[in-house]
């Protein structure tokens, strides 16, 4: 079976590349790049990669109507950045093909069918799908290592088709002054939080511990308590703290992808069942509004003795 990975990043190369031998062996693999080099390194995971230097998602739609139908590949997948769900719905669409979105994993049944077990209700569920091939599957981005990569293999560059988009103008977002790449330790806060005022319980723990402060999207996007700069995530910032402490925060798959690095993880939740205790170091199975100030008076404490 033919299977085409769309790779947005290097690292997403490694992932799909290391998810594609779990079920099938092999894929070509399409680069969305303009950096040559970077494309260099993704042909280090496939013995053909084609090269699309334009990140445009008629461009990228374009490239793949193409490659299924001269290339007859059966199964498309990718992680599930926002373009590449852009371009591989048109292409749904246009192919008439099955899409599912944010996959964990996938089986492929007797060649003719792939089975994705997918995550809904704020991945507080699971559930299995089965879709006849030919398919698109996208995934949210796995926690593991990428594969090891191999022999540089073939590149071989697309021409972009320009499509009917034109972009008028790009503006930069304001930003702060935070810096969470660069921090050993982030506290991180979630929906947990009832109200902006309360956050000053996050900044406070945050500098006690000479930390910085990061959320969850519904905190930069949709409340808006906090700035983009510090939305952590599959569509916000990767950090690789050495303390991460997640206060209120329930551990979707999109949040907990930008803290797979954090070498030690704390999790400070009211529900015992929240799925970030499945990935947390330690626990804390607490209301944060009465855990958070003690732990805050402790520290405060433990300074004062010097
Ligand atoms: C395409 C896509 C991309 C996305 N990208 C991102 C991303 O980059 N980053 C991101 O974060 N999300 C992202 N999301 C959203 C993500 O799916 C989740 O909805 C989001 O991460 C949930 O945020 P949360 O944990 O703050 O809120 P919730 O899921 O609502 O969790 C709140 C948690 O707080 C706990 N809680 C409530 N009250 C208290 C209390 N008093 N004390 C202690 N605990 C309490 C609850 O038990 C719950 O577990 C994306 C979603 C999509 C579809």
């Amino acid at each position: 079976m033919k299977v085409l990975a769309i790779a947005y990043e290097v690292k997403d190369a490694g992932e799909l590349a290391k998810a594609v031998k779990e079920f099938n062996g092999e894929a070509d693999i399409l680069a969305v790049s303009r950096a040559a080099e970077q494309v260099n390194e993704v042909a280090r995971y496939s013995k053909r990669v084609y090269r699309l230097a334009s990140k445009s998602p008629y461009a990228i739609y374009k490239a793949l109507e193409n490659l299924v139908e001269r290339g007859g590949y059966q199964l498309l997948i990718a992680e599930g950045y926002r373009n590449l769900r852009d371009a591989l719905s048109r292409l749904a669409g246009s192919l008439d093909l099955p899409m599912i979105t944010d996959a964990y994993t996938i089986r492929i049944l007797d060649g003719e069918k792939v089975l994705v077990e997918r995550g809904f209700l704020s991945e507080r569920a699971k559930m299995k799908v089965e879709v006849p091939l030919p398919a698109i599957v996208l995934f949210i981005p796995r926690f593991t290592e990428p594969l090891e990569p191999g022999e540089e293999g073939e590149v071989i560059e697309l021409a972009p088709t320009e499509g009917p988009e034109k972009v008028l103008d790009v503006k930069p977002k304001a930003m702060g002054d935070v810096n969470l790449e660069e921090a050993d330790i982030i506290v991180g806060v979630g929906r947990g939080f009832k109200a902006k005022e309360d956050l000053h319980l996050a900044f406070e723990l945050a500098e006690l511990l000479g930390g910085q402060v990061g959320c969850t999207r519904p905190i930069a996007a949709d409340l808006k308590w906090l700035s983009e700069d510090r939305w952590i995530g599959i569509s916000g910032k990767r950090v690789a703290p050495k303390l991460y402490i997640a206060i209120g925060i329930s551990g979707s798959p999109q949040h907990m992808s930008g803290v797979q690095n954090a070498k030690i993880i704390v999790a400070i939740n009211k529900d015992k069942s929240a799925p970030i205790f499945k990935q947390a170091d330690y626990g804390v199975v607490a209301d944060l509004y009465q855990f958070v100030p003690i732990l805050i008076q402790k520290l405060k404490e433990k300074k004062a003795k010097g």
